[in-house]
């Protein structure tokens, strides 16, 4: 380990690489390469953090945890309210080089995303201070529930909405009283870099927050491996979750994963159709690499048509680009390894005889851009219809009734999400209770309320986040009784 390096520049902006343990910056002699996806250039050599950087984060959060849970609830609020207004006043900065690490849309990261950053640190400021300890009296003994703040929290978020997924887990963890070692994805990891930058600002107490760069099977493997760690929050793809879910188990420590989607998309005959299609064709915004996508495109037989021409006419309109112009809907995929893995997928789906209704090929628009693509499969046991492919890769099939939907929704081993429409609400609330999803929306899709619960079914996930469900997983639960 060494002191602070150089800070690169990326669009426009002055961005650390180094990691920011209790409240410095300190680098690794040891780099990992960055690229732009827009270009597919290196833009940073970023910081390789081992178990020595990592051991040192862990300790400065171990360090920071009793001085930040003692300060209770409302003490640790203003630290959070202040980050979140840093937030709202670095909307620009955080989306020229969120948009240039992951090339997701400018225009989205600037009128949404970002921001959503900063509305998770209120919301949870704001639900760990008006918690009101339960009280109760039963059998001659006067009882109190507690939370107790857990302790240092390892969070390890994946590449594909970095900063928002990063705030979306460090609030509750900060409100609850935990402090923090944030493991960023390697291929996106300059976001949560600038996040550092204004938890320094806002005057959070070193160690409180930390961030260690790095591989995750070095690093991350080296963070969630800790013995001083308290709680370990994951969001990534199934396979690491069962990992780290290893690694947790060994030290005892609770676990929650927030892993892969293969969300179903529903159109039922009584449906608006024009409305359906234009969300289908939506699914191939941030090229696909959306964890609650629907898409598996289940419509009724009797509309199929219909719906396949409006469908097609929505997706023409996609405009692949660079993300950072207005005209650009559909933005490249992160990384050369992950544009081989989406084509490997429509690759083994043609061989097997698949049809590739539209797309299927890399596209001319940039070296890192697929095509929007959509397939008939044979049947539903094929690998494309039953694994997640994270890109803008979505399937086709019909049903007859209602029973065959739900039978086809609930067919893979996923459950994070799904997407209805119907013009019925009977049908509404008989289908939405069905599907094993953690989240389904009918007629509508990613409207969030920040106090429902979140997560996945199946090897979609383990335990929720949201609202007081995530104050709870970083709080110890405690009951007092006392003889009266
Ligand atoms: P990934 O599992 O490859 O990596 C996620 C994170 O884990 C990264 O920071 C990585 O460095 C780290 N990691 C990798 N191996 C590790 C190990 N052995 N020990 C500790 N850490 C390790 O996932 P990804 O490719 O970055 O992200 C895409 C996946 O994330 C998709 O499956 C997507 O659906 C899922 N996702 C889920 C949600 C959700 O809310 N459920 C949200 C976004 C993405």
């Amino acid at each position: 380990m060494t002191t602070a390096a150089e800070r690169v520049r990326v669009a426009g902006v002055e961005v650390s690489p180094d990691h920011f343990i209790g409240g410095e910056r300190v680098a690794s002699p040891r780099r990992f390469e960055d690229i732009s996806p827009i270009t597919n250039e290196p833009i940073a050599e970023v910081s390789r953090a081992g178990e020595a950087e990592v051991d040192a984060a862990v300790r400065a959060a171990r360090d920071a945890f009793p001085g930040w849970a003692a300060l209770g609830p409302a003490g640790r609020a203003p630290y959070l309210h202040r980050l979140a207004d840093l937030i709202d006043a670095n909307v620009e900065r955080l989306a020229a080089v969120e948009c240039m690490d992951m090339a997701m849309l400018l225009r989205s990261l600037r009128a949404r995303v970002i921001r959503r950053g900063a509305r998770n640190y209120r919301a949870y400021a704001d639900l760990a201070a008006s918690y009101e300890e339960r009280d109760w009296r039963s059998q001659g003994t006067w009882n109190r529930v507690q939370r107790m703040p857990a302790g240092p929290a390892a969070i390890i978020t994946p590449w594909n909405a970095p900063f928002m997924l990063s705030t979306w887990k460090t609030a509750p963890a900060l409100a609850a009283g935990c402090t923090v070692v944030l493991k960023p994805a390697e291929w996106s990891p300059l976001s949560c870099s600038l996040l550092a930058d204004l938890v320094a600002e806002a005057g959070f107490p070193p160690g409180v927050f930390n961030v260690v760069q790095g591989i995750g099977e070095e690093a991350g493997a080296a963070l969630v491996a800790h013995p001083l760690l308290r709680r370990v929050s994951f969001t990534g793809s199934p396979e690491t979750g069962r990992s780290i879910g290893v690694a947790a188990a060994k030290n005892l420590v609770p676990f929650t994963a927030e892993l892969g989607g293969k969300g179903p998309l529903i159109v039922f005959e009584d449906a608006d159709l024009d409305a359906a299609a234009r969300r289908a064709a939506g699914q191939y915004d941030d090229a696909g690499q959306v964890c609650l996508a629907g898409t598996r495109l289940l419509v009724q037989e009797s509309v199929a048509e219909e719906f396949l021409e409006l469908f097609h006419r929505y997706a023409d309109e996609h405009v692949l680009g660079d993300p950072r112009s207005e005209h650009t809907t559909v933005s490249p995929l992160i990384h050369p390894d992950h544009l081989r893995r989406v084509e490997g997928f429509v690759e083994r789906a043609r061989r097997e005889g698949h049809r590739v209704l539209r797309g299927g090929r890399r596209s001319p628009a940039g070296p890192l851009f697929y095509q929007p693509t959509l397939i008939e499969p044979l049947s539903n046991d094929a690998e494309i219809v039953q694994r997640e492919v994270f890109g803008p890769v979505l399937t086709l099939q019909t049903f007859a009734d209602e029973e065959e939907a739900v039978s086809l929704a609930n067919s893979t081993e996923y459950g994070l999400s799904g997407i209805v429409y119907t013009s019925s609400m009977g049908r509404a609330d008989r289908v939405g209770r069905a599907v094993r999803a953690g989240v389904v929306w009918v007629n509508t899709f990613l409207v969030r309320d920040l106090t429902a619960p979140f997560g996945g079914m199946g090897i979609s996930g383990i335990g929720r986040e949201g609202g007081d469900y995530a104050l709870d997983f970083y709080s110890d639960l405690k009951t007092l009784q006392i003889l009266e």
